[in-house]
């Protein structure tokens, strides 16, 4: 089997002719107390902690660092300043004091996310193929531009569709343009396989939400090949973690990323148990991060991967609170073929359902799924048809919603 391309991208980016786990353990070392030397030096966010850890074991005695930081004291983990900085991210919603966290981006950390997209869509792109890409395109350094010059790279033609077309229009556009691959979110992927067919379609990286397995299932069986999930977070440069062709997981660019899974008390877990996500972003060159609590679920897999790579390997990762019920019921939800998308919200013990569906599908079924991720539930669900006119219920990542 063709091992991940992941190790190509770490040699190349290190200039190392050979990767180990010993490799990549140093370069991580290095870079962390590199990085923790520059906080003492210039007085920055981190100058408390140590500067010069003697093994990686002693992260775990460091602090954490969270979204309440990085909504109000992004200015002072910034590393640079504010006229190398070439793209702002900022989220009004996240943390409890409503304050927007924001992340930085240089020109060097998001030529880094163009490389591991490349690295993650050269598993299932070739040079002549075309691309259909379903993320926003939000501007020059946006993540869709992104994920196209990636593309670009691979000597493939990027459709820019975005994800705000109905699919009327999706369906035109793969009809008129016969994409050969799809990246997008994963139910998005899994709605334009029921409303519009496959088509053209053959191949998909899919990113920006949670992966349920029944949905991966459902859109492999659609597609007739495996699904490439990725996965990437504001605070890594939307760029982390890529599935090799033995697809047993996602490989971390482990020479940006070093990655803890902790439990509910903060206590670093072994291999192989599920937990919070832990990253401290030794590459990134705005905006490095120590142990910050991504709020993102998942395990490290055990083991060498069956690709032979060494290089570290999330499971699919879910968000921890509401969105993970979404996941969960997507799960269940997604396994009635006749459903294209849903909306779930919560008030009080009771769930309503809204879905929309080909064929028809009787209220006794989708309630029957629904009752079986939320036992304790009072149920009510509402069905129509899907229209052409008609959008994704869900314009971002999904999540039960409540009143
Ligand atoms: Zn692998």
């Amino acid at each position: 089997m063709k091992r991940s391309r992941i190790d190509s991208f770490i040699m190349q980016q290190e200039g190392l002719e050979s990767l180990s786990r010993d490799i990549i353990r140093a370069i991580q070392l290095k870079k962390l107390n590199r990085l923790l030397s520059l906080e003492k030096e210039r007085n920055g966010y981190y100058r408390d902690l140590p500067a010069c850890l003697k093994s990686l074991d002693e992260l775990a005695t460091l602090p954490f660092t969270t979204d309440e930081t990085l909504a109000h004291q992004a200015g002072q983990l910034l590393l640079l300043s504010q006229s190398r900085i070439r793209r702002v991210l900022s989220d009004a919603t996240s943390g409890t004091t409503g304050a927007a966290k924001r992340v930085f981006y240089t020109e060097a950390d998001l030529e880094n996310t163009v490389r591991l997209y490349r690295a993650g869509l050269g598993e299932l792109v070739f040079p002549g193929d075309r691309v259909m890409i379903c993320f926003p395109f939000s501007g020059p350094q946006g993540l869709g531009e992104l994920i196209a010059e990636a593309v670009s790279r691979l000597g493939a033609a990027p459709l820019k569709l975005g994800c705000g077309l109905s699919y009327g229009e999706y369906a035109d556009v793969m009809e008129r343009e016969k994409p050969d691959c799809f990246v997008g979110m994963p139910v998005q992927l899994l709605s334009l396989l029921r409303v519009c067919s496959r088509g053209s379609l053959r191949r998909a990286l899919v990113s920006g939400d949670a992966c349920p397995d029944a949905v991966i299932h459902c859109c492999e069986d659609l597609l007739g090949s495996r699904l490439f999930p990725h996965y990437g977070s504001r605070e890594m440069g939307m760029a982390g973690a890529i599935t090799c062709p033995a697809h047993a997981g996602m490989h971390l660019r482990e020479n940006d990323i070093i990655a803890e899974i902790v439990d509910g008390y903060g206590r670093v877990l072994p291999e192989g148990e599920f937990g919070e996500l832990v990253i401290t972003t030794i590459g990134m060159e705005a905006l490095p991060l120590i142990r910050y609590r991504t709020g993102d679920y998942t395990r490290v897999l055990p083991g060498v991967c069956p690709c032979g790579s060494e290089v570290l390997r999330l499971d699919s990762v879910t968000r921890l609170g509401q969105e993970q019920e979404m996941a969960r019921l997507d799960g269940a939800v997604f396994t009635l073929e006749e459903v294209v998308d849903c909306r779930v919200k919560l008030d009080g013990a009771a769930c309503a359902v809204e879905a929309l569906v080909r064929d028809t599908l009787s209220a006794a079924r989708l309630t029957a799924a629904v009752k079986s991720v939320f036992p304790e539930r009072e149920v009510s669900v509402s069905i129509r048809s899907v229209l052409p006119e008609d959008h994704a219920l869900y314009p971002g990542k999904r999540v039960c919603l409540s009143s």
